[in-house]
Order: structure tokens, then sequence, then C-alpha cells
């Protein structure tokens, strides 16, 4: 037999814990961030920060690092 309060409480309960999981997920993005190469968000572990530019991550993976470098500072010596 359900008790029709228990059933009410569960249906908040499950609400809450779907807040807590939205506040979660957005603190997760907070450990994204996105290449300003290819436009792709990662993991920052996943991404190099680039030396000249400072605030600048691309994709450790090498392409991306490459393109990088060609396109924003192609007289500075490649070096990663
Ligand atoms: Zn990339
Ligand atoms: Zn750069």
């Amino acid at each position: 037999m359900v008790n029709k309060d228990a059933l009410e409480r569960l249906e908040r309960e499950m609400e809450m814990m779907e807040a807590w999981r939205d506040v979660a997920r957005q603190a997760m993005d907070d450990e994204l961030e996105v290449c300003a190469v290819c436009g792709r968000a990662r993991d920052r572990e996943h991404l190099v920060r680039c030396g000249a530019c400072g605030d600048v991550f691309v994709c450790e993976d090498g392409l991306c690092t490459w393109l990088h470098h060609a396109r924003s500072h192609p007289s500075t010596p490649f070096a990663v």
C-alpha cells in the first residue's frame, strides 16, 4: 500500500536531486575550456595553454596547437 504523503515526499526529493545534479553539472563546466582553434569544449587536462597568448587554450594533441601557432604568431618559434 503506497502512502500518498510518502509518494509526494519522494517526488520532492527527486526534484532536489535533479537540482543538485544541475549544480554539479555547472561546477563541472567550470573545468572545461574551449579550444581556440576547433571550438571544442574539453577538460582542461586535454588542453594546453598557449605560452605566447597567455589565456588561450588549444587541444594538446598537436594539430590545434600547431594551427593556432601558425595563425596567431607565425614569427615566434614553435615550441610546445
Ligand atoms: Zn582543438
Ligand atoms: Zn597563442
